[in-house]
Order: structure tokens, then C-alpha cells, then sequence
């Protein structure tokens, strides 16, 4: 019962707050129930759930009377005053009911492995964290904004990247799309091209796909949902909760890894001898239900956002994961693990994937203007998929010879290039998640002419900056200009 009640309330927000012909939740139980009273129009070739077939005549002749009018106004037919106020009375009692089990006072049910502080340490640690953050936060491009789409930006550049790297992308992707409307009308390849250097380039892609969802299907508007946001494209657990707490003040929990450690370290707990946890990231550490479960409890009514920026930073400056600076932090007096020998080992990490060692042979080819041959990659390749790159290929490494033999017939077959010398001119190192990459760069010519299309560009040196390229390809030409 409670569960309908709340569905049905929460639609109601939605119909009133967009007040659009077609709801974002539309194809809902309450919309086909307004259908059937004569409320909303039936769309062409949709037919009636099983439930409503019997509707009366009546409301079949309303139905065809009804016509066309917006959705706020059946919605105002629909919802008078004495069902508002029953609908939003439940939604405040179901939040009361939520906000006083993450202050303590109703004790969660226990997760295996949970931790369970008492509703005074969890207050103690909320005011140390936020206090010490409103002196300690450092001074970053995206701090202070409560706009959903700058935060959205921030936390999907930041992800398995340093924020000082972060930074200048984020102002420069800022600067050209200040708007999720601007991101969803832009060229992926322009996105791209802006993305060039960070990695990762698939969460650029997902970013491109989300914007265009929150255009089509919210108007623009960045969704407040925590179901809704975390239905987007690239959007996890993790940053609809960094959203929702920064953007909305939900006290939604933002599970990172730098959180994950301050918590595992604030309350440890030691799982029993030759027990398994159910899904633990590491032996010895909580589960990650566990983990959110906690951080929720320790969340803040008031500055939600806060309190996880809090943790993060806490995480990021003095809980670090070796040699956390214990004697400089706000947590010290109350956290189980200050001053133990083991404290670095917590949580236990993962063992990490074997470094796998590849080659990659690539050939320089230069137009007569002295500008790169680059070739768009296929969308499906397993390195760098649909970049801009020099004609190469990847091999994994077998032996000490660089497998020239194969890379001539490739190069022939492909493009019709030849090599002109068979040394590297120039041979970087690189790094693709696990695989360290020994990359050799050959001097060549195009022995044939050299198929025109779309996945050809002989770009100028300002082109090259704005095309969506790795940073493989930078590094191996600024090494073969510097020689
Ligand atoms: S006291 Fe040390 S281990 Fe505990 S949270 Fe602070 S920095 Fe981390």
C-alpha cells in the first residue's frame, strides 16, 4: 500500500512540476487511469491495460470530448485539493520516516557486516567533517555551483582522474557548452576533441547520449529522481548521489573510492574467520550495501552535499591511501583505526590486474605541406575506438624483434604505405589501463593514392589540437619533431 501510495504521489509532483502534454512518466498506471476518466487524451494505437477494459461508456464518450489541452490542467482536474493534500501528507510522513533512520533514531536493519554507530558519534563525526571542510576544500573550478549540469560535468571528468588535471578540461568544456543543450546539439566529434587527453573516452560518448536524454525526455531539465538520474547514460550509484546531494540537497550517499576508504577506516570491521561477505570489495572491508548504508546514516539533513564533498576531500588530502596524515585529521578522535601500524592495508586492496606489455607500430606520413597523415579508427576497435590516429597497429608483445614483417604487409594492404627507413624515429612509452605500451614510430610514403573520404584528415597543427585524438599521437610527434 505504501509503496503505491508513494509511486502515485511522486507522479503527481512530476505531472504538476513539467506540466507537459506528454509526462515524463507517462505510459504510468496514473496515466492510463486518467485516460479512462476522460483526463488525458488515449494516444493513437495504444490500447487500455486489461485492468481499465471495463470502463464505462461514459468515460469512453469523455474520452473523445476530452480533445487535446495540457497536462497541468487535467492534472488540476484530477488532483483537487483534498487528494493533494492526502498524496503530499504521505510523501512527508514517508520522508520523516526516511530522515529519522539516517539521524539514528530508528535503527536500520542490520547488512551483514554492517557497522552500526550510535546516533551520537555519527553527529560528532557529521559537525568535524563539515567544519573542517568549510576551512580545508580546496579552491576547484566547480565549488560553490549548485547547477546539476556543471556538477554532472565535474564528476564524470573527474572519475579515475586527478581534479588539477581536471581542472583546465573542465573550463574549457564549460567555455564551449554551457549548457546541456549545447552538449546535446554538438558533434560527438567535437566533444571529443575537447576530451582529447583525459582518457577514457567512452564516458564522453555516454555524456553526449545523456545530454540528448535530458533534452528529449525532461525539456533540458537536469532529473531530480534519484531513479530518473540514475537511468541517464554513464550515470552510477555513485554520481546520482554526488548530483542529487551537490545539485538537489537529497541526502543521497556518493560512494567513491575515496569515501569508501575513510569510512572502511572510520568504523573497520573485521569479518570472521572463513566467512565470505557477501559482496565485499575486499576481505576485512564493508560491503558495498553496507558502505551506502552507512554513508546514508552519516549524511547530512542540512548540507548533504557538503558532508559528501567532505568525505571525498577528506579522503583525497589527509586519509590517503599510504601514510594517511592521521595527526592533521578531524576524525582522529573518534576513528578505530588512528595510529594502528595496519592503517594503510585498510581497506585491503584488490590484487591488481597483471601489466600486460604491447607494442604499438605507428608510421608518420607527411603531405607535401609537411602536415600528418591520420586515419579516423574504427568505432569498434579495441584501442582507441573511433579516434584520430596515425596508421598503426597494436600487437601484443612476443619476443624481443619488433614484428616489421607484418607491420609492412598490414600498412600495403590497408592504405598502400611503405616504409622509407626501417629504424623508429622516435619510441615513447604509454599506458592504456593495464596495457604499458612500447610505441615505435617509422617514417613512410603512400606508394599508391591513398583512398579520400571521411576517415582520411591531413590536419593543420591548430586542427590536430582540436581533433579528437589520444595523447599517444602528441607525444609521438612532439617526439619526432625533437629530433
Ligand atoms: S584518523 Fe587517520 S585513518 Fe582515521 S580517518 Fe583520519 S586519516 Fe583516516
Amino acid at each position: 500500500m505504501s509503496v503505491t501510495v508513494k509511486v502515485h504521489a511522486k507522479q503527481t509532483i512530476v505531472f504538476l512540476a513539467y506540466g507537459q502534454r506528454r509526462a515524463p512518466l507517462a505510459g504510468s498506471r496514473l496515466r492510463d487511469s486518467a485516460v479512462v476518466r476522460g483526463f488525458l487524451p488515449r494516444s493513437p494505437g495504444r490500447a487500455l491495460p486489461r485492468t481499465h477494459q471495463g470502463a464505462s461508456s461514459t468515460s469512453r464518450c469523455n474520452l473523445r470530448a476530452t480533445g487535446s489541452q495540457p497536462t497541468s490542467m487535467y492534472a488540476a482536474r484530477f488532483f483537487d485539493a483534498p487528494r493533494l493534500f492526502f498524496f503530499f501528507g504521505v510523501v512527508r510522513l514517508v520522508s520523516m520516516s526516511v530522515e529519522m533512520k539516517g539521524m539514528g533514531l530508528v535503527p536500520p536493519g542490520a547488512l551483514p557486516g554492517e557497522v552500526t554507530p550510535s546516533a551520537a558519534t555519527l553527529a560528532s563525526v557529521r559537525q568535524a567533517l563539515l567544519d573542517w571542510y568549510s576551512t580545508a576544500k580546496r579552491d576547484l573550478p566547480w565549488r560553490g555551483s549548485d547547477d546539476p549540469y556543471k556538477i554532472w560535468i565535474s564528476e564524470v571528468m573527474a572519475q579515475q582522474t586527478r581534479v588539477d588535471v581536471v581542472a583546465p578540461y573542465y573550463e574549457r568544456f564549460l567555455a564551449r557548452f554551457p549548457t546541456v543543450e549545447a552538449l546535446a546539439s554538438a558533434a560527438e566529434d567535437e566533444v571529443l576533441g575537447l576530451w582529447s587527453g583525459l582518457g577514457y573516452y567512452s564516458r564522453a560518448r555516454r555524456l553526449c547520449r545523456a545530454a540528448a536524454m535530458i533534452v528529449e525526455r525532461y525539456g533540458g531539465i537536469f532529473p531530480a529522481f534519484p531513479d530518473a538520474c540514475r537511468s541517464l547514460p554513464g550515470v552510477g550509484d555513485y554520481t546520482a548521489g554526488a548530483i542529487l546531494s551537490i545539485a538537489f540537497g537529497q541526502r543521497e550517499a556518493a560512494v567513491d573510492g575515496n569515501v569508501r576508504r575513510v569510512l572502511s577506516r572510520l568504523f573497520p570491521v573485521a569479518t570472521p574467520p572463513g566467512e565470505v561477505p557477501a559482496e565485499p570489495a575486499t576481505p576485512g572491508s564493508l560491503s558495498r550495501k553496507a558502505l551506502r548504508a552507512l554513508a546514508t546514516r552519516l549524511s547530512s539533513p542540512a548540507r548533504p552535499g557538503d558532508l559528501n564533498q567532505a568525505l571525498m576531500e577528506l579522503g583525497a588530502l589527509v586519509c590517503t591511501p599510504r601514510r594517511p596524515r592521521c595527526e592533521d585529521c578531524p576524525l582522529a578522535s573518534t576513528c578505530q583505526s588512528q595510529g594502528s601500524a595496519a592503517v594503510s592495508g585498510i581497506p585491503a586492496r584488490r590484487p591488481r590486474r597483471a601489466t600486460e606489455p604491447w607494442n604499438h607500430l605507428a608510421v608518420l606520413v607527411r603531405s607535401s605541406q609537411g602536415r600528418p597523415l591520420l586515419i579516423r579508427r574504427d568505432s569498434k576497435a579495441p584501442f582507441l575506438p573511433g579516434l584520430w590516429h596515425l596508421p598503426a597497429l597494436f600487437l601484443p608483445v612476443a619476443g624481443e624483434a619488433l614484428p616489421l614483417d607484418r607491420f609492412r604487409v598490414f600498412l600495403a594492404k590497408r592504405w598502400g604505405i611503405e616504409l622509407t627507413c626501417e629504424s623508429p624515429i622516435a619510441v615513447v612509452r604509454h599506458q592504456i589501463t593495464y596495457r604499458s605500451i612500447r610505441a615505435s614510430l617509422f617514417p613512410g610514403r603512400l606508394a599508391k593514392d591513398l583512398f579520400q573520404g571521411a576517415d582520411v584528415f591531413w590536419p593543420s597543427d591548430a586542427e590536430l589540437r582540436r581533433l579528437a585524438t589520444s595523447s599517444l599521437v602528441t607525444k609521438l610527434l612532439d617526439a619526432a619533431k625533437s629530433l
